[in-house]
């Protein structure tokens, strides 16, 4: 015999995703999903200054666009 106890869980989910760069929010569609942006994480590894630190941030299509315009070099990618 099995006797079960109630058990009650929290979970977590994004309830808006603002810019880092400009701080405006991420606007969601009339489906309830969020536009498209940049999402980031990177945990800096070995032999970097910033060794063991965990860096994220989301931008916005304009800040995306913005940034990437200042690159010598331009993305690849199709499109
Ligand atoms: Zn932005």
């Amino acid at each position: 015999m099995k006797l079960y106890k109630k058990e009650t869980h929290t979970i977590e989910r994004i309830a808006e995703v603002r810019c880092n760069c400009c701080g405006k929010i991420i606007e969601k569609n009339k489906y309830g999903y969020s536009t498209d942006y940049l999402s980031v994480e990177k945990r800096w590894g070995y032999g970097s200054s910033m060794d063991g630190e965990r860096h994220s941030f989301d931008l916005c299509e304009d800040c995306y666009k913005r940034i990437i315009s200042a690159f010598k070099l331009g993305v690849e990618g199709e499109d």
